[in-house]
């Protein structure tokens, strides 16, 4: 077997409590396998999957965290796992709640995110519909090029997320040097519709629950 392996791009989705961040990871793959909750503070891992439903897969985090109670505590917790996430990532999906407007943690995260220099896409989640549009013009003032309008829960503008991610996306990287003999290259061939992707996120969940 060719000894090269090919590295898939990876995004982090940040973002403060509550905003929606586990309901666009399950959105994305298709599947629910974060916990959505209604209460922020809730302790929990973050997760990966591999997002299959674009024009390229690559690995999906939900950089769920762990967060405290207290604002000041919150602001640098969220800050300390968007600052981890976007080490290891090609793209940041930075989410805000479109219903609870902008608030002072959204400002402080931009903040970090900008110094990372990765790209970011703004993802205002919770647009349910047409009225509630005109909410997302309240965030033009964290000054990110690319911003998209979405709901999460009804399922709207998650296609035009997915084209921007495509854009935004290296290609994968091939890894011609990578001779360790932990790292196996596994292809996984069949008709459309059997179920692939399915099964490569389980088997990265389960990769995910060990690790
Ligand atoms: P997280 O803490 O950022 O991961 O947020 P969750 O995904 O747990 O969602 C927090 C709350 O927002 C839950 O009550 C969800 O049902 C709700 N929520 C998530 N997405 C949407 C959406 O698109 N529209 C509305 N109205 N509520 C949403």
């Amino acid at each position: 077997m060719n000894e090269a392996a090919t590295k898939l791009p990876a995004v982090a989705i940040v973002g403060r409590p509550n905003v929606g961040k586990s309901a666009l990871f399950n959105r994305l793959i298709r599947r629910k396998v974060a916990i959505v909750h209604d209460q922020p503070g809730i302790t929990r891992d973050r997760i990966s999957a591999v997002c299959a439903s674009g024009t390229q897969p690559f690995v999906l985090w939900d950089t769920g965290g762990i967060f405290g109670a207290g604002e000041a505590e919150l602001t640098g917790q969220v800050r300390r796992a968007a600052e981890e996430a976007f080490c290891d990532s090609d793209l940041l999906l930075f989410v805000v709640d479109a219903k609870e407007g902008l608030s002072p943690i959204d400002e402080e995260l931009a903040r970090v995110l900008r110094k990372s220099q990765k790209p970011v896409v703004l993802v205002i989640n919770k647009i349910d519909d047409d009225k509630h549009e005109s909410l997302a013009a309240e965030f033009d003032s964290l000054g990110f090029k690319s911003s998209i309008a979405i709901s999460a829960e009804h399922d709207r503008g998650i296609l035009d997320l997915l084209g921007a991610i495509d854009r935004l996306l290296p290609s994968p990287v091939v890894d011609s040097l990578s001779t360790s003999p932990q790292s196996l290259a596994v292809a996984i061939l069949g008709r459309p519709n059997v179920g692939k992707s399915s099964l490569i996120n389980s088997i990265v969940r389960s990769i995910a629950d060990v690790e």
